[in-house]
């Protein structure tokens, strides 16, 4: 049973390659849905496709710009570049005439602009990560590992700029829910879910915070 303490939000994520031995990665953001309930056994599955060849699989992995991009292979279909970085900021009647069938109907990209990589997160630092970022899945293409954190709150707080304001938010670290050898079984993802949820809840009570603009 899943806990649902914490308020609903979209569920971000990164997907990262481990650096060597150093205990820091680098990663791409997934702009939702990416709890392990939905996101954990699509993952597993790539990664079992891929395990033989990891180490170039992680290096593809990073040219693009968020984790969309890379299953787009960074083709962007509204203005039918490549590589330019996932959609952003789309207009509701681009969405409708793509949905409709048009292929590229912004060339110029009028109507829609791109997502620039500014996004991934590169340490353990949570002071340099993108914020709520809520799950982590970091892949070491050397021991063939893949590794689950999850973020929570810690004690303090810290202002960051949004557009226009000043905004207090609670400072966050990242707990590891489990790693799991990619020769092994498939984790349980509920279990996953479950456990990162709890813990959450638990330093989520811990530190509570109004959130509120400073300015
Ligand atoms: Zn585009």
């Amino acid at each position: 049973m899943i806990n649902n303490n914490i308020p609903p939000r979209i569920i971000r994520g990164s997907i990262a390659i481990k650096n060597g031995d150093d205990n820091s990665w680098i990663g791409v953001f997934k702009k939702d849905k990416s709890y392990p309930l939905v996101f954990g056994e699509e993952l597993w599955n790539l990664l079992q496709e891929n395990w033989k060849t990891l180490q170039s699989w992680g290096k593809e992995l990073l040219e693009y710009s968020s984790w969309e991009d890379y299953l787009s292979k960074g083709f962007c279909k509204y203005c039918g570049k490549f590589v330019v970085g996932e959609p952003c900021k789309i207009k509701v009647d681009l969405i409708e005439k793509v949905n409709n069938g048009m292929l590229a109907p912004d060339l110029n990209a009028v109507a829609h602009s791109h997502l620039l990589p500014m996004a991934n997160l590169f340490s353990k630092n949570e002071e340099k990560d993108g914020l709520w970022i809520e799950w982590v899945y970091v892949i070491s293409p050397e021991t063939y590992t893949l590794e689950i954190f999850k973020s929570v709150r810690k004690k303090g707080t810290k202002k960051i700029k949004m557009p226009g304001k000043l905004w207090e938010q609670p400072k966050y670290m990242y707990f590891q829910i489990g790693i799991f050898s990619l020769f092994q079984t498939e984790p349980d993802w509920e279990f996953i879910e479950n456990k990162g949820s709890y813990i959450s809840s638990y330093y989520h009570n811990k530190y509570p915070l109004k959130q509120g603009t400073l300015m």
